[in-house]
């Protein structure tokens, strides 16, 4: 009988990971320049932000491309601003749309991804546990605290990290 292959668990962030949160940001304050004055520290609170961002360029196709070499199994891993409550649905739906099933029942919503138990954590930042993961975190994307790019800068960084040889 063949032995089922054993798959790494991958955690994934949204913001600033598969959501292009800060080009959605900008747009809201584009449209209304009000939003600046009115959630100056929180553009997470402002109503329906999460509703319909674009993807992080590349994301759509890196994360299906991983599920597709069947080596891991894939979740969501996204903290949602507290006094939002919409958002957690709002980021439910938005991965529907852009995954379709591929997520299904497969989100932790958190502010503690230190608790989480797997392999590897991309994430663009270190708040909410993910500097404290016991996998290895794989920094993606901009930091926008430190004003500076994580060692993975794009998914195809990511790509050629977890599936070595084939990107
Ligand atoms: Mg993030």
């Amino acid at each position: 009988m063949r032995e089922k292959k054993e798959k790494k668990i991958v955690f994934i962030d949204m913001d600033g990971v598969l959501v292009d949160f800060k080009g959605q940001m900008e747009l809201f304050y584009t449209r209304d320049p009000s939003l600046k004055n009115g959630y100056p520290d929180k553009p997470d609170e402002i109503p329906d932000i999460f509703k319909d961002p674009q993807p992080v360029e590349g994301a759509v196709e890196a994360v299906k491309k991983l599920h597709r070499s069947e080596n891991f199994e894939l979740f969501i891993a996204t903290t949602t601003p507290w006094d939002n409550p919409d958002a957690s649905s709002h980021k439910r739906l938005w991965i529907e749309t852009h995954f379709g099933d591929l997520f299904r029942k497969k989100m932790f919503i958190t502010h503690r991804k230190d608790l989480l138990r797997g392999d590897y954590l991309i994430d663009d930042r270190l708040a909410n546990g993910a500097a404290e993961f016991k996998g290895e975190l794989l920094s993606f994307g901009w930091a926008y605290e430190d004003e500076k790019w994580n060692q993975y800068r794009t998914w195809d960084d990511i790509l050629k990290k977890l599936l070595p040889g084939i990107t």
